[in-house]
């Protein structure tokens, strides 16, 4: 019997790659509901998906269906998006970033003077880094050595820029372009996995290969669809939940293997357990008398969000899907993030309207807005002062931007802070992705899908390898899957 802790989508996933291995499989979630982050709420006449909002890959979905032996279009359906995102600069600049690479390129040097050359070059090196090292990194175990000594590391390793490895991606990006506003747009890429710009490694220039070369994808009925058909595919072959069951304790026997767990009182038995609880929490509150890996632990954690849902009155042209409004220093952004610990006073705004794309997420006339700005993890912040003063902030920088009142316009509101992100999934300091990859060892450092101690323990999601984000969390069900697999061939 496997004991999954969890059922966000890392916690879905792998419990569907167990199950469809013919493995007998329980969930214990303390929410009321699975999907984690990925989750959904109505306000007002308001659809909101509360957590993830930009979806890329979707194969890594579709492919949980096929491995079940079942048609992904009964479930799960998306379609491509021709733009990516839109950007907003304090001066009144705007671009529209499409996903076709060679418009795109055209669009950057009409609009910005780079040549579209250059363009073309960094996302071409952006692919080649994406399609080899992405094999390694995204899709292995980084800790079995024959992850390292397999075809695609030999293949990859002539592919690697060794600058990508020593500078960071924002040096990289300034030695690819001129223009400041083109080094911010691509320095964003970082926030993919919330991390520093200034100290993530060039590797994470690959990055932009998902929006400009991938492309990017809205899933029919909006994020929330994916924890849905998840879940509902995870019931079709049988794996059990039990909801609103917080797991207290990971129970060990005397050899040190672990052989259950203790969910309000109750003890159930399984031979392994897989925690998508993040592992900063699994190992101080479910192991209390396991020697936790603490260098491991204390990696540097990922940016977290502060997240007003707002109920719009009104539509506006000038926005898409994904909107950016950017800040005018975004290297003192990142210092308030991470060395400071506080939002930055003219945050960086991400606003995005899925009823752009699904209208009946709003009144008619109306638009959904899910507006971010990147917060520090953190445990420490007085909510109660800092959100009304960011809010009065936000609403300042649209205003101007937009040239429309848009407090005025505010219908219903929802507030999501680190805080009720930590209370919510137990996510440590509220992180949104785990640890930051803010330097070149990140991806080896971050805790590995099974654990060294106790026997038996598995570890799935965005606070493991190989990191946050829906892709990723994915790949690690994939990883962990792969893992107990050849752990029970060998038994
Ligand atoms: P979680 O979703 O955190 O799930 C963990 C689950 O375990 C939860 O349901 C929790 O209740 C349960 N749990 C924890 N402890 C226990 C316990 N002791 N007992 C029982 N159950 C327990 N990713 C993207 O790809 N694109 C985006 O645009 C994007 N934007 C984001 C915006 C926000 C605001 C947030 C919060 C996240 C965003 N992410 C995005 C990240 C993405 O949502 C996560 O990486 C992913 O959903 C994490 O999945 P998970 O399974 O690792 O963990």
């Amino acid at each position: 019997m496997n004991l999954v802790v969890g059922a966000g989508l890392g916690g879905l996933a792998v419990s569907i790659r167990l199950a469809a291995c013919g493995e007998s499989v329980t969930v214990f979630e303390g929410n009321s509901y699975p999907g984690g982050k990925a989750t959904v709420f109505d306000l007002n006449g308001y659809r909101f998906d509360a957590g993830p909002s930009l979806f890329t890959l979707p194969e890594q979905v579709d492919a949980l269906f096929e491995l079940a032996d079942r048609n992904p279009r009964e479930y799960f359906n998306y379609s491509k998006q021709s733009e990516a995102c839109r950007y907003f600069w304090n001066d009144g600049d705007r671009f529209q970033a499409v996903s076709d690479p060679e418009t795109f390129a055209e669009n950057v040097s009409r609009h910005f003077g780079e040549t579209s050359e250059a363009v073309l070059d960094y996302l071409s090196q952006a692919a080649v880094s994406y399609k080899s090292l992405g094999k390694i990194f995204l899709k292995k175990s980084l800790h079995r050595a024959d992850t390292w000594i397999s075809k695609p590391v030999l293949e990859a390793i002539p592919q690697v820029r060794v600058s990508d490895l020593w500078h960071s991606m924002h040096t990289q990006n300034s030695k690819a372009f001129e223009n400041p506003k083109v080094i911010q747009l691509f320095n964003r890429f970082a926030t993919y996995n919330g991390s520093d710009p200034y100290r993530a490694p060039g590797l994470m220039t690959m990055i932009p290969h998902l929006e400009h070369g991938v492309g990017t994808f809205f899933p029919q009925g909006g994020i929330h669809a994916i924890t849905e058909s998840l879940f509902k595919l995870a019931l079709d072959l049988g794996v059990r939940f039990e909801f609103n069951a917080p797991v207290s304790k990971i129970v060990c026997q005397t050899d040190g293997s672990v052989s259950g767990l203790e969910v309000q009182g109750s003890l159930y038995s399984g031979e392994r357990v897989i925690s998508n609880m993040d592992v900063v929490p699994t190992y101080r509150q479910l192991l209390p008398h396991i020697k936790a890996p603490e260098k491991t632990l204390a990696q540097e954690r990922s940016t977290s969000a502060l997240i007003f849902y707002w109920g719009i009155r009104d539509s506006f042209r000038e926005l898409g899907l994904h909107n950016i409004f950017f800040t005018e220093d975004y290297q003192a952004e990142f210092r308030d993030l991470f060395e400071n610990k506080r939002i930055h006073e003219d945050p960086t705004v991400y606003i995005h309207i899925s009823n752009k794309c699904k209208i009946e997420d709003a009144p008619s006339g109306c638009e959904n807005w899910f507006v971010m700005v990147n917060a520090p993890h953190d445990r420490e912040t007085d909510w109660d002062e800092v959100v009304p003063r960011i809010k009065k902030q936000i609403l300042g920088k649209l205003t101007r931007l937009l040239e429309r009142d848009i407090a005025s316009l505010i219908e219903c509101e929802e507030i999501l802070t680190p805080l009720r992100i930590e209370q919510r999934t137990q996510s440590f300091k509220g992180a949104l992705y785990g640890a930051a990859s803010n330097n070149p060892f990140a991806a080896f450092l971050r805790h590995p899908n099974k654990a060294r101690k106790p026997d038996g323990l598995f570890f799935v999601g965005g606070s493991v390898h190989p990191g946050g984000g829906i892709p990723l969390v994915l790949n690690s069900a994939e990883i962990t899957a792969d893992l107990i697999g050849r752990e029970k061939r060998r038994a």
